[in-house]
């Protein structure tokens, strides 16, 4: 590999944690134990945990300092004042309600918006976010591009939403139907892929004329900026910050995910321009998580999320964030390995369809990989296909997207290139002895979120 592509750390180490290196046998050992469900190893037992960029940021010693200014007040906090001027500064939106994490934000949007009956478009769904949308009445509805569900199409924006479906949509159902269309940026279960700004602008158009809201997913809004920065004329010269505002300028609010692009351990809100609607949010987050100014957060993790939005914007960081994340997709396109195509910006996933074709969807082909996987290098990953998908509500079947795949989320700022080089050989050798890998099938399986807890047996 020509290492000169790739952005060397823009940071220095100042702690360090240290896990427990098993050996082969004890990894057989853990992952039996763990029903073959990754969720349920011990994190001390895995010596690189892909299984999720989420909350796993390695924080800085500013955000560090900033746990020490906390304002520990019931109300009007320091520390909430301050995130609400910088989601402001940053994000541009007017009111701010802070949540524990990115769900706490869901559940409040889907309460205030969504009516018994109504339908909620989206471009592919998130777990969290399509159940608080379930849970209110509605029907989620996937309005994403055909290309996004086949994983060996490489095209820059695989995010977009198709306007076409959304217009099927409206003529279906009515606008009236349709309280707000959910936008993510970028999308997790398509593999991280990005949004264009041209797309957005479009479906707010569309919006605007048929009096529909549109409200964004932003938990991974500073990796696509940096792709629009990366791919998308006429934002090349631009700054991250600035492209940021930009894309944030055409929603109504947004739910997020403090965990991920805000480099925070634990965090979140729901930002709105509606002065009504934040006048619900105000009320409802009472009950659901805390008080308006602090929302089931410490003031302290306010105010290190208030940092985390500061750094999250800087052109080194993220640079090095999303060609770190490129370098683990270069190393395992060069040996032949299936992976969704392009790599997006917080993992690597395998195709496990692909990767394990002599299985079929239900035999788990995903969650077996990753049991494997942890069994080959101590990297521990996870499943998103049938099993992620659940159950569907009305026939009890299983719901059998397109894409089975296997993530490999890189954590933020905690990983060097050396580690992704031990998981790229794990990988590489398991694709090597790919035939001799057996399907799974259920021992338990959870009611809801089946993928947390269920158990499994080899078949
Ligand atoms: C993580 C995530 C959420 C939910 O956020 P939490 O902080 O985990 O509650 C919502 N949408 C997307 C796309 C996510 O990745």
């Amino acid at each position: 590999m020509d290492m000169s592509k790739y952005p060397a750390e823009p940071f220095r180490i100042k702690v360090v944690e240290v896990p427990n290196i098993l050996n082969r046998e004890e990894r057989e050992e853990a992952i039996k134990r763990a029903g073959y469900n990754t969720f349920l190893l011990d994190s001390q037992d895995c010596y690189i945990d892909l299984l999720t960029d989420s909350g796993t940021t390695a924080m800085s010693d500013k955000q560090w300092a900033g746990l020490m200014v906390g304002d520990e007040a019931y109300a009007g906090s320091k520390n909430w004042k301050r995130l609400e001027a910088t989601v402001k500064e940053y994000y541009g939106f007017k009111h701010l309600v802070p949540t524990h994490q990115g769900r706490g934000a869901e559940n409040l949007l889907s309460r205030i918006m969504i009516k018994e009956g109504d339908y909620v478009p989206g471009n592919m769904y998130f777990t969290t976010t399509r159940y608080h949308q379930e849970a209110q009445g509605a029907t989620f509805v996937d309005v994403i591009i055909d290309e996004a569900h086949d994983s060996t199409i490489d095209i820059p924006f695989k995010g977009n939403i198709d306007l076409k479906k959304l217009e099927d949509l409206v003529n279906k159902v009515g606008a009236d139907k349709i309280p707000y269309i959910c936008l993510a940026v970028t999308v997790n279960l398509a593999g991280g892929q990005p949004v264009s700004m041209e797309n957005i602008k479009a479906v707010r158009a569309f919006a605007d004329k048929h009096n529909i809201k549109v409200f964004s997913d932003a938990t991974r809004c500073v990796e696509n900026s940096y792709f629009i920065k990366k791919r998308e004329k006429g934002y090349e010269n631009m700054e991250i910050k600035d492209i940021l505002k930009e894309m944030m300028s055409y929603f109504d609010g947004c739910t997020m995910s403090g965990k991920k692009d805000c480099l925070v351990n634990i965090g979140g809100f729901l930002a709105m321009n509606d002065e009504n609607m934040y006048t619900q949010a105000r009320e409802l987050v009472v009950v659901f998580e805390g008080m308006p100014s602090y929302g089931g957060l410490a003031g302290r993790d306010m105010e290190a999320m208030a940092i985390g939005i500061t750094e999250s914007v800087d052109y080194n960081y993220i640079e090095h964030r999303i060609e770190q994340v490129a370098y683990l997709g270069d190393r395992l396109r060069e040996a032949g390995v299936p992976i969704v195509e392009p790599v997006g910006g917080h993992a690597v996933f395998l195709d496990a369809r692909r990767f394990l074709d002599h299985l079929t969807q239900d035999e788990f082909p995903a969650q077996s990989l990753a049991a494997h996987l942890y069994v080959e290098a101590g990297v521990r990953s996870m499943e998103r296909g049938i099993i992620s998908a659940g159950r569907d509500k009305i026939t009890g079947d299983h719901h059998r997207p397109k894409l089975e795949l296997v993530r490999l989320t890189i954590p933020r700022r905690v990983y060097t290139y050396r580690h992704l080089d031990i998981v790229a050989d794990g990988v590489i050798n398991l694709y090597k002895k790919r035939d001799s890998i057996r399907g799974l099938k259920f021992v338990y399986e959870p009611p809801m979120l089946r993928f947390f807890n269920a158990r499994f047996e080899l078949i």
